[in-house]
């Protein structure tokens, strides 16, 4: 069993290393990850500038490469022949914060699943949501266990997995919970400040309205203290509005 993990907290993010050291039990683990801090870094790959591999020893001895790009970088280059070819798993994670609802959308952490399922790997990516986690321990022990069930059962082909552990001891957590992607938006995103030589600057900010009470969610389950698991696909078409978007009859040259 060949297993590749990264994150997009860095090479020494302590995430990964309590991943890693989880995963040891299954077989050989590959911990490519980025050498800097890459969250919400999305999906991005690194096209125009050349892309390096250092090995570095890890914090617990271990060893891992450290990579000048993103995450899909990091996997992109972790199942290329040049490495050793293709695992058997991808893990992403864990990353410390919350993906959860719409948010999905900029994680580096999700996207280095999603260019696992591109590079034809069953993928999960994995994270605790608190932004100060003292403790990986719950989230490594279940990512093992999801992994070998991944393993076990397989996943469709176009699919991945995306769990959010709740930063509660392991006898707080209530159970696992196979969710759907909440909504998440948020309120007074962007705050204009200004700098020393008097010029506006922007800064994201904002409160996350994490919308509650939405059954089923991810984002209800975690608030609930559950694990949440949910199935992603790469496919983001809403096929129950492909027959409403025809009776538009939307026609070139426009009429
Ligand atoms: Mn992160």
């Amino acid at each position: 069993m060949k297993i590749l993990i990264t994150n997009d907290d860095g090479i020494v993010a302590p995430g990964l290393l309590a991943l890693r050291a989880a995963l040891l039990e299954m077989g050989e683990v590959i911990a490519i990850a980025p050498d800097r801090p890459r969250s919400a870094c999305g999906h991005a790959v690194t096209l125009h500038k050349p892309l390096r591999l250092s090995r570095v020893e890890l914090p617990d001895g271990g060893e891992g490469f450290a990579c000048n790009g993103t995450p899909s970088d990091c996997i992109a280059l972790g199942v290329s022949e040049d490495l050793g070819g293709p695992p058997d798993l991808v893990v992403s994670g864990i990353n410390g914060g919350p993906n959860l609802g719409w948010d999905l959308t900029y994680s580096g952490t999700v996207a280095a699943a999603m260019e696992g399922v591109i590079c034809g790997v069953p993928s999960i990516a994995i994270s605790v949501t608190s932004h100060a986690v003292s403790d990986f321990g719950p989230a490594a022990r279940f990512a093992r266990y999801l992994s070998e069930e991944v393993v076990r059962h397989g996943l469709p082909q176009e699919v991945f997995l995306n769990v959010n552990v709740p930063p509660v001891p392991a006898e707080e957590i209530q159970g696992v919970a196979i969710t759907h992607q909440g909504r998440l938006i948020y309120e007074n995103r962007i705050e204009r400040r200004t700098d020393p030589r008097g010029r506006d600057y922007f800064w994201f900010t904002g409160d996350r309205v994490e919308h509650r009470g939405q059954p089923g969610s991810d984002i209800e389950a975690v608030a609930r203290n559950r694990i949440s698991v949910t199935p992603l696909r790469l496919d983001l078409t809403d096929h129950t509005r492909l027959a409403h978007l025809r009776a538009w009859e939307l026609e070139w040259p426009p009429g």
